[in-house]
């Protein structure tokens, strides 16, 4: 076995049992990057240099016997976590100069906990998309092929697309990321790795740029269940820089994995099934409620009424909030300014025309849109209202059940350029995803199966507010019952 094939917590042991250095963990690393990130292009930045520094002081550290949780771990940051000294670049070109004098309170976190930081990881420009297309940095191409047409690129999703194509690929053992819709969980699912979007409030905004503040949920991706909740438990906890981060305690995340369903309810919302949805995310759905069956859970058919309206909501509620959010983009305060202005506004309109691509302008259009005077009320207000019912079908749902079990999304990875002319085509992948972070409620995908193109798919769980640890052992009983483990990306 390769180094990079192992996960973190045998990493974790085989470092404290000095079977490896911190070091040859991350050349080995380092040097996956080089050999497969030409055609992946999964980082933005790598950072090589200072990552082995890092792995130098864990080296050190381990030898004192201060090994903290992710001691000499090498990870993959999405590129919207501001890094102190290190260019954050959002996917855009207007953040293209941007290195921030700060470490956002998630990366600072990790970093307290020992974990060597290889780069900055791809995404969609301030991650809007689901496909990774939209970012400045070009494409990011999934680690799968079809077996049926092996020369096809495929998208690794979005919008975290580079830290899921590069814990997929082997070039980091877990990565970082947002989810603002799905960017967290359809990427996972896309790339047959396990990614998930705890509860808003879990793990700190600040430092993260923002795209739709009440909808924005950090979160990580690893190869398994168990690795996702080591590093959840590192990334979380309350931080008073962020006015909506919760002071609640982090519970032992790790121990929950294996705790089992047994006496659990799990729903089923008639509502995910979706018209003309593949007959392969059913049938992936049907074995997913038999594992947890046979797991000893009790699962039963529920109602969320109002899911319907979630992908609408969703595009009027995250338009809204970008393009307030994206108002700072002006010339003067951050990254690019375009030259030749003849005043002040011509020089905001220049720097935005020049900085921003048309999927953040499409939004920006939207959203102040939505916001303006004439339409507030019929778009804006309207689709606040809708937020709520969503929220209470949860909160109602959860009154009777654990969790949830859905698939994670409509269908498997596709072509790089399928879904590009029409927007509303792309908008839909979120189908299954948006309604949790509507509602923020934590949710997983963990990869279940392959479709007949050999490409792999996910299963999402959904659970109460706070109650990430019943998420970890529903995902848990679903990962082992799959054996997808062994399973792993080989192309690039
Ligand atoms: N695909 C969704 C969007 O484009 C979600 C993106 C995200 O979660 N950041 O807005």
């Amino acid at each position: 076995m390769m180094l990079t094939d192992l996960t973190i917590a045998a990493a974790a042991d085989g470092l404290r049992r000095g079977d490896f250095t911190a070091r040859a963990l991350t050349e080995a690393h380092l040097a996956a990057i080089g050999a497969r990130n030409p055609r992946l292009n999964a980082f933005i930045t790598v950072t090589g240099e200072a990552a082995l520094a890092q792995a130098d002081a864990a080296d050190a550290a381990l030898a004192r016997g201060e090994a903290r949780a992710l001691t000499g771990i090498p990870l993959a940051i999405k590129d919207l976590f501001c890094t102190a000294g290190v260019r954050t670049t959002a996917g855009s070109h207007i953040l293209s100069p941007f290195v921030p004098p700060y470490e956002s309170t998630v990366t600072a976190n990790l970093l307290r906990d020992g974990a060597v930081f290889l780069g900055k990881a791809n995404l969609d420009e301030f991650a809007m998309g689901s496909s990774n297309m939209t970012s400045a940095f070009g494409p990011v191409a999934n680690p799968w092929t079809r077996r049926q047409d092996p020369d096809a690129v495929l998208v690794p999703g979005g919008s975290s697309g580079g830290s899921a194509a590069a814990v997929a690929a082997r070039l980091a053992m877990g990565a970082t990321g947002t989810d603002t819709g799905g960017s967290i969980r359809q990427p996972s699912s896309f790339c047959g790795i396990v990614g998930i979007k705890p509860t808003y409030g879990r793990c700190s905004r600040w430092g993260v740029v923002a795209f739709a503040s009440s909808l924005d949920h950090p979160g990580p991706f690893a190869r398994t269940v168990e690795d996702c909740a080591i590093l959840l438990g590192s990334m979380a906890g309350h931080d008073p820089k962020d006015s909506t981060s919760a002071d609640v305690a982090v519970p032992d995340f790790r121990a929950a994995c294996a705790r089992g369903v047994k006496g659990l309810r799990i729903g089923v919302p008639r509502e995910y099934r979706a018209e003309g949805m593949a007959g392969e995310i059913d049938a992936l759905w049907q074995q997913g409620i038999a594992w947890l069956r046979a797991a000893g859970a009790e699962v039963v058919d529920v109602s969320l009424p109002h899911t319907k309206y979630g992908l609408a909501t969703y595009y009027i509620v995250a338009p809204a909030e970008a393009s307030s959010n994206l108002a700072r983009y002006d010339g003067v305060r951050f990254g690019l300014r375009a030259s030749g202005g003849e005043d002040l506004r011509d020089l905001y309109e220049r720097t935005r025309a020049e900085g921003f691509g048309a999927e953040v302008r499409r939004r920006i259009l939207i959203g102040t849109y939505v916001l303006s005077a004439g339409y507030y009320d019929a778009y804006y207000l309207r689709a606040q209202k809708v937020r709520a019912l969503i929220l209470r079908d949860f909160s109602d749902v959860f009154g009777q059940v654990d969790a949830l079990l859905t698939p994670t999304t409509p269908s498997a990875a596709f072509a790089q350029g399928e879904k590009m002319d029409d927007p509303v085509t792309m908008y839909l992948n979120d189908v299954f995803t948006v309604p949790a972070n509507l509602a923020g409620v934590p949710a997983i995908s963990v990869p279940a199966g392959l479709d007949a193109n050999g490409l792999p798919l996910g299963l999402q769980v959904i659970g109460r507010a706070f109650d990430e640890e019943t998420v970890f052992a529903v995902g848990g009983v679903l990962e082992r019952a799959a054996g997808f483990g062994g399973l792993h990306a080989t192309a690039g």
